[in-house]
């Protein structure tokens, strides 16, 4: 490779290595506030989340719920029969959403936005210096009077020593969201987030899915009845569910005699053998960060950055460096990275501005929701939305908490939303500070509740005023009286 590097550093104050969401957000947060700010980025602007990720899998999940809630009404269940999903519509509908894998609109917003784009592989090289690689290999250096912010978010991580797996060609979540075709077997390893919504939209697309699971129960980081309804919808939609499973190693070969396509067979730990077209790995993620120049400023490359609840590196003098996003592993969504971006970019421009942070809990300058009040929702059949901590998380935490679980499908609301509607609320207080510090709702159609338990759990609001919020009948929000009065009896 050719290298030349432009003779005079180019000056910002602000240097944001990475244009994922979390990484845009930085950088409006900045320049809003007047800051000279340059983004830089290897791939697309928008990151995973634009192409690989949210965008894609929820345009190929959307259909499914579409056409799940119609299946499950009187009158409009006849309207759409037995039919299944259009294939070919939903990934041109996917396709559009994605912008065809380009990023122009995004790169005319940071134009519009007033934040320069470097394209190219950022590195630190030093304090508050970046060098930019372009493709050429030529490069460029930039220089921050204030600040650098590491937005490098997060890679699919493969498990290692597995026989045969690189020869399989697996698919990691960007070819499982990009495929512009419907395999005909995909077997899917890891019963996560990302394995349990992708069984759920190929399935529904046509394949013929089988999801192999190490553990016990699928979304184990939730509350356990969430993966055993997630499990069941699999399950009837077909969906060939293993648990206690381990690949042992994988090949892949021609599926006959001639030149056709070549299946791949996983030999599994039992002995047993899986021929699929496809096997899609959701076996978790690793940290972009293996050559981003952290050696430069007395850091380990390769792992998740740590940082305070301001995003502060830890361990790099000065307070000059920011990660925030997957990158730092506080939670890996969208949302709270965009979340971290605002508080990271306040802090850059206190910082500038020479005012001093506030960073106790709910300050303007510290991340507070990421360990007490994130939200999530998995877009299965049946959906589930969770915020906070679960039952099992409070009481290791050491709270006095108590869990009232209802029957969504006693609620007036759900009956009407779906006929025979199946689901299940949890919320858990803590019962010495009276406040809820998590909720978990499961069945179709709860994602759009969630926002009401984020308000309740990031807003502390004791349950006595919570009583006083009265929810719209027949919503399906009027589980939360049942909720309550199971608190208060
Ligand atoms: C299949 C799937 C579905 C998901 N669905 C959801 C969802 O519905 N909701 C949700 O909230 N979250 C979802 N997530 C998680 C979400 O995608 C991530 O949390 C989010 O993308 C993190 O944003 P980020 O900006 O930190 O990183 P990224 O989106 O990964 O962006 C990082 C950017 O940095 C660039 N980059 C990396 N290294 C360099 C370098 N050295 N120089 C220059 N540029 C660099 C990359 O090219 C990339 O553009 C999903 C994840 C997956 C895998």
């Amino acid at each position: 490779m050719t290298s030349s590097q432009s003779t005079a550093p180019e000056e910002y104050d602000v240097i944001v290595i990475g244009a994922g969401p979390t990484g845009e957000n930085v950088a409006d947060r900045t320049a809003a506030a007047g800051l000279r700010t340059v983004i830089v980025e290897s791939e697309l602007v928008g990151g995973e989340c634009s192409y690989w990720a949210c965008m894609p899998s929820k345009a190929l999940l959307r259909p499914v719920a579409a056409l799940a809630d119609a299946r499950a009404v009187a009158g409009s269940r006849e309207a759409v029969g037995g039919g299944v999903l259009d294939p070919a519509a939903v990934l041109a509908r996917r396709d559009s959403f994605t912008s065809h894998w380009q990023d122009d609109g995004q790169v005319q917003w940071l134009r519009d936005t007033g934040i320069d784009l470097v394209r190219g592989h950022g590195r630190l090289a030093g304090e508050r210096q970046v060098t930019v690689e372009a493709e050429d290999g030529s490069e460029r250096l930039l220089v921050a009077r204030h600040a650098v912010a590491i937005c490098t978010g997060s890679r699919p991580v493969l498990p290692q020593g597995v026989p045969g797996l690189a020869g399989a060609r697996p698919w990691t979540n960007r070819e499982a969201t990009g495929s512009p075709t419907v395999p005909r077997r995909l077997a899917v390893v890891g019963g996560g987030v990302v394995g349990v919504e992708l069984a759920t939209a190929w399935r529904a697309l046509g394949s013929e899915v089988t999801l192999l699971v190490r553990g016990s129960g699928l979304l184990p980081r939730m509350e356990p009845f969430a993966g055993e309804l997630v499990a069941d919808g699999l399950r009837a939609a077909g969906v060939d569910v293993r648990f206690g499973t381990e690949v042992a190693s994988l090949e892949r070969r021609a599926a006959g005699a001639d030149d056709g396509p070549r299946e791949v067979t996983l030999v599994l730990g039992d002995g047993g053998r899986l021929t699929a077209d496809e096997v899609l790995y959701a076996t978790g993620r690793a940290p972009r960060t293996a050559d981003v120049g952290l050696e430069q400023v007395g850091l380990h490359p390769g792992g998740w950055l740590d940082v305070d609840d301001s995003c502060t590196v830890l361990g790099v003098d000065g307070g000059w460096l920011y990660a925030a996003g997957d990158v730092n592993h506080r939670a890996l969504l969208t949302h709270q990275g965009k979340y971290q971006a605002r508080i990271t970019g306040a802090a850059i421009v206190a910082h500038a501005e020479g005012r001093s942070l506030d960073t106790t809990r709910w300050g303007a300058h510290a991340a507070s929701a990421d360990s007490a009040g994130a939200p999530q929702v998995v877009f299965t059949t049946p959906e589930v939305a969770a915020v906070g901590l679960t039952l099992d998380a409070a009481e290791r935490a050491g709270l006095r908490v108590k869990a009232i679980d209802h029957d969504l499908g006693a609620v007036a609301g759900a009956s009407l939303y779906g006929d025979d509607y199946e689901g299940r609320a949890r919320a858990v207080f803590d019962l010495d500070r009276e406040v809820l510090v998590g909720v978990t709702f499961v069945g179709p159609g709860v994602s759009e509740l969630l926002h009401s338990a984020t308000v309740a759990v990031v807003g502390e609001v004791p349950i006595d005023r919570l009583w006083h919020a009265v929810p719209a009948y027949p919503t399906i929000s009027e589980v939360w009286l049942r909720l309550l009065e199971g608190c208060r009896g």
